[in-house]
């Protein structure tokens, strides 16, 4: 579309985002607290803490309601099914109080009764289910029967909703990949590799681990396929406008990198959901981050990569 006609979409219809491919979508950091403790997890033990008491859970999802349209709401946290608020406010709140469409990210650790009432709460709005697969934890066998049984719920309660198995690239530990791989596709479910980020971006892997992550991947790096935290600086991008991240107090920011860099650039801040500060910017602008560690903004068309988009439900 031409700046001109971006212009006048803008002026005519606000409450629309400015392209048809472009979902919006919020990332809600539910709760801090997992149940797990990953030696690589991007986030430090420190901040894989709290979760949020039920007014502050209903007000985030008053504002939620607020959007114009329909949205996704991802969420992860920590690990959303460790917060006993995600089935007894959480999901009984946006199913009841918005029309938003509901993903999340899970370790899959919650019981398979819990995760069939997830799917029963959710029934038609579950849009995808991301299942880290997370072997310091748990045996590759195991994870991949649940996740299949998983997979028959969601078949049963949301035919059209996707599933993916995301397994984190974790350096020095390469040699299983390619064996979860091929388990993983022989039950019938996606493989999505992750390489590993640290702080500020992502791990300077060894000649032997990049040539086996080119192997993994085919060398692929379209963002449904594989996350390698690209940089995106300079393309336009909808973050902070038809796009934004949340965290358990409410407090929302533009994007992930623009959380992390918050203390730098203060124009990463939208306020906070729960007392009234909450402001999407107007329109979006070109990506000022070296890093975008997550590959939502690219699937669902908040960032504009060059060339055409296979469509916004296939993303991650
Ligand atoms: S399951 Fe996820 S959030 Fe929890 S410790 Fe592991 S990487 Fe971190
Ligand atoms: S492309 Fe840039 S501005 Fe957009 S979400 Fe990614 S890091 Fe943030």
């Amino acid at each position: 579309m031409s700046a001109l006609g971006q212009w006048l979409r803008r002026r005519l219809a606000p409450d629309r985002p400015p392209f048809d491919d472009l979902q919006p979508t919020v990332e809600w950091q539910v709760n801090g607290l997992c149940n797990y403790d990953c030696t690589y997890c991007i986030q430090s033990r420190k901040h894989r803490v709290g979760m949020p008491d039920e007014e502050r859970v209903a007000r985030i999802i008053e504002g939620f309601a607020a959007l114009p349209g329909v949205w996704e709401i991802k969420m992860s946290g920590g690990e959303p099914f460790a917060f006993h608020g995600l089935m007894k406010w959480v999901i009984p709140g946006l199913v009841e109080r918005t029309a938003h469409r509901i993903s999340i990210l899970t370790n899959l650790s919650a019981p398979l009764p819990v995760l069939e009432r997830f799917c029963a709460l959710t029934g038609e709005r579950l849009g995808i289910t991301s299942a880290s697969l997370h072997l310091e934890h748990v045996e590759p066998d195991d994870f991949i029967a649940k996740a299949a049984a998983y997979r028959d719920l969601r078949a049963r309660h949301n035919p059209h909703s996707s599933f993916v198995v995301n397994s984190v690239l974790v350096p020095g530990r390469l040699e299983a990949q390619a064996a979860i791989k091929a388990l993983v596709e022989a039950e019938g479910l996606r493989y999505f590799p992750q390489l590993m980020k640290i702080k500020g971006g992502v791990y300077p892997y060894d000649d032997r681990d990049v040539a086996r992550i080119e192997a993994l991947t085919g060398g692929n790096h379209d963002p449904n396929a594989v996350n390698r935290a690209p940089s995106y600086q300079g393309l336009h991008c909808e973050a902070g406008a038809w796009y934004f991240v949340v965290d358990q107090t409410g407090q929302a920011w533009s994007c992930r990198t623009g959380k992390r860099f918050s203390d730098a650039d203060a124009d990463a801040s939208l306020g906070n959901l729960t007392d009234g500060t909450f402001a999407r910017r107007l329109k979006g602008g070109p990506c000022p981050w070296p890093i975008c560690p997550c590959t939502v903004p690219a699937n669902r068309g908040v960032v504009r990569l060059p060339g055409p988009r296979p469509g916004v439900d296939d993303g991650l």
